[in-house]
């Protein structure tokens, strides 16, 4: 079925001999890995380029002369460049590495929030946002005295454009909604979200953790004032990303964590903080992950996202086709543009029960909320099954997922 496929540039096959830990067994059945959205496997050049930090460079950034330290210096702020290329930021400065996504909302949550956020005033978000895109907003708005809006999602799992048009009074503040969702897979329309917000002066942030695997990413062209991305999600190391966030934002907003790194020069008197984007760098940083993120950057560019996405759009559709077909299949999340993520419930099945038989033919699907609990009630549902498929995955593996609940069914439905 490989051959399915009319546009594959690259062999899959070769390409997943670059993925040991697919080659496994669980349960006694060859894996299929869809749970792609919680995590991506990493190549093996992205491993050895760990492997080669740890066993030939390692050692602390900025701070010794010696040799090593040179080296994994150089290293470490190569791996910055190819992030800013990579997001096609202006320059490093607004290239601040944090432990993932989840760490760069909280940053600018708690950053931008304590310059800029006052009693009473507005914050944006949307219903499809991952907890992570909430919570540290309403925490910020319980500090503040401040307000959580929420944009609507219509029955396809599309964000109601009108209806964000209308939340947006003087009062808001910022406005900070994913680029795709990680339940349902909709690639929201931001550069649209975007420019109605600039058009009342309202900066906005992007949560890119699911965009990235997928598409290109440009902040200039999105002309977006802070965007956030996990490694893990894109084929590199846990514990690594990028916050991407205007020069202008970054240099007046006051520093998130205190430490070393982030300071130019401390006495119990004054404290002067470092210049961009050390001010936002508090402590010894993921070194390894940074590399290996920029390593991560290297195989998407390698394959090349036109490749990634044209591939992956094939898989879900066939997947989507297929899974049509099977008698009480419901598709939660049919937006009229979606990166590859399928999320489902089959008629009088829990998704629990769905996930567990799959998880025993060695299907690795996730079940549940998703971390978006407040979406998943908006379906009044008690969860999904969402697979979601990356390079690597291929049409025979669908085939079996398909099986898989044709099973499902039989035990239980
Ligand atoms: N936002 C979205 C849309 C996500 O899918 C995730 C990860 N599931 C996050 C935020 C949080 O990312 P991380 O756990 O890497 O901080």
């Amino acid at each position: 079925m490989q051959s399915g496929s009319k546009i594959l540039k690259f062999d899959v096959d070769k390409l997943r001999s670059q993925f040991p830990i697919l080659t496994q067994k669980i349960n006694g059945k060859p894996l299929v890995y869809f749970d792609n959205a919680a995590t991506s496997q990493k190549p093996l050049s992205v491993l050895e380029k760990v492997y080669e930090y740890y066993t030939t460079i390692n050692s602390n950034v900025h701070r010794g002369i010696h040799t090593l330290s040179e080296k994994a210096t150089i290293e470490f702020e190569t791996a910055r460049e190819k992030s800013r290329k990579f997001l096609n930021a202006i320059s490093i400065e607004e290239i601040i590495f944090t432990k993932g996504v989840t760490d760069g909302i909280n940053l600018v949550a708690f950053s931008f929030g304590e310059k800029y956020i006052n009693a009473g005033d507005e914050i944006v978000i949307s219903e499809m946002e991952h907890h992570s895109n909430i919570v540290p907003w309403q925490m910020l708005c319980e500090r503040k005295n401040a307000k959580l809006k929420v944009i609507p999602v219509n029955e396809k799992g599309e964000l109601i454009i009108d209806e964000y048009k209308n939340l947006l009074s003087e009062k808001v503040k910022i406005v900070a909604v994913t680029h795709v969702s990680n339940s349902l897979g909709t690639i929201n329309p931001v550069k649209e979200i975007i420019e109605i917000a600039h058009s009342r002066n309202i900066p906005v942030l992007l949560d890119g953790a699911q965009a990235a695997p997928h598409l290109k990413i440009d902040v200039q062209e999105l002309d977006v004032d802070f965007y956030v991305i996990s490694s893990h999600k894109f084929y590199g190391p846990t514990g690594s990303g990028v916050l991407y966030g205007k020069e202008k934002f970054l240099e007046s907003m006051p520093p998130y964590q205190g430490g070393g790194e982030m300071i130019k020069s401390v006495s119990f008197s004054k404290t002067l903080y470092n210049e961009l984007p050390y001010k936002f760098e508090a402590g010894t940083p993921n070194i390894a992950g940074a590399i290996g993120m920029g390593s991560a950057i290297d195989f998407i560019e390698n394959l090349g996202y036109e490749n990634i996405s044209t591939y992956e759009n094939e898989l879900l559709h066939y997947a989507t086709d297929k899974l049509n077909e099977i008698d009480g299949m419901r598709i939660i999340g049919t937006a009229k543009h979606k990166a590859s993520v399928v999320s489902f419930i089959i008629n009088g099945i829990h998704p629990y029960d769905t996930g567990s038989i799959l998880d025993q033919l060695g299907i690795a699907v996730r079940t549940g909320y998703h971390c978006t609990q407040p979406l998943i009630d908006f379906y009044k549902l008690p969860g999904t099954v969402r697979a979601s498929f990356a390079v690597y995955n291929t049409f025979e593996e669908i085939d079996r997922l398909i099986e898989g609940i044709h099973k499902v069914k039989k035990m239980i439905g």
